[in-house]
């Protein structure tokens, strides 16, 4: 064998390494599970009184096409479509907002494309007529459009931010984060309004959490934030790739595979409740309906992402 032969199979073999490791592996898989307390988690739902919502509405910001082994480690190559998706509970004070999304400029500067200013401009009102606005975390795909909002001080009060948000992440909080205030002390199960409990699941970053919600009418969803990004990270389960889960957005490793083997014993044993993916376009516009979220009304006769 010539030397360029050789070098050209451990060239090869390099390659088919790296993509191995970057793109494929899922591990460590010994990370142990982190359980969800779902009869602690119900009792919560009910111990704030009053009206539960009564529907889950969505909206698409944004969207790129990227590898599905990007965001699901070892699920190929095939594009799927991540979105930047806004959610609102319905309730008889206005809605509650779960991750309002992110600012044109900050979609520019992520590479999500196709951003859709009228959706932009539905979120903002949904925050100026909400009671309360949730985020799964603070990144700036998840809080920016709260942190640009035109009536930022009129909207601030209404936000539940942890001190472990304000405290991680000061890097990426702009200039009106200095007006949040009070961060809030969460316990690891919080009722924050009724059927409306917020999870700490540390991983993704060190204070994302989990939204539960049970509706009026008795349907469960979980929020899971960038802990599952799309549908098949709970699934297999499959956390993002190492290239960005150790590279590109750093993040807890065997705490998130933790969680989402979790997330996959939660639902076995849960059959009808909803593991609501943050990112996952494909899912909500195939399967959202199903499950009773809507895209929301005004957004129906064109969504630039769809
Ligand atoms: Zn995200």
């Amino acid at each position: 064998m010539g030397k360029f032969s050789k070098f050209m199979i451990v060239l090869l073999g390099a390659l088919a390494l790296a993509y191995y490791w970057l793109l494929v592996n899922a591990g460590p898989s010994n990370a142990p599970a982190r359980t969800f307390d779902i009869a602690a988690i119900r009792r919560a739902a009910d111990a704030i009184p009053g009206s539960k919502p009564t529907g889950v509405t969505f909206a698409p910001l944004a969207a790129r096409t990227i590898p599905g082994a990007a965001l699901a480690a070892g699920t190929g190559l095939r594009q799927v479509t991540s979105g930047v998706i806004s959610w609102r509970l319905e309730t008889a004070d206005g809605g509650i907002v779960v991750d309002p999304g992110l600012s044109e400029a900050d979609a520019a500067s992520m590479g999500f494309k196709n951003y859709d200013q009228r959706a932009h401009r539905l979120i903002e009102g949904w925050m100026d007529r909400a009671g309360m606005i949730l985020f799964t975390h603070a990144h700036i795909d998840h809080i920016g459009s709260f942190l640009d909002h035109p009536r930022f001080e009129s909207v601030v009060g209404k936000a539940v931010v942890s001190e472990g948000m304000i405290g991680n992440i000061n890097s990426l909080w702009r200039e009106n984060a200095r007006l949040l205030g009070e961060a809030r002390k969460l316990a690891p199960i919080e009722p924050v309004a009724p059927g409306v409990v917020l999870i700490q699941t540390p991983g993704h970053t060190p204070a994302s959490e989990m939204i539960y919600v049970r509706l009026a009418s008795g349907q469960e969803y979980l929020f899971a934030g960038d802990t599952a990004s799309l549908w098949v990270n709970a699934e297999i389960p499959t956390p993002r790739s190492r290239l960005v889960a150790d590279w590109l957005a750093p993040e807890d490793r065997p705490a998130v595979i933790g969680w989402l083997k979790g997330l996959k014993a939660l639902k076995e044993k849960n059959k009808d409740l909803v593991i609501v993916p943050s990112h996952d376009a494909d899912w909500v516009f195939t399967h959202g309906a199903t499950y009773g979220i809507a895209l929301a009304p005004e957004l129906r006769r064109r969504s630039p992402i769809k």
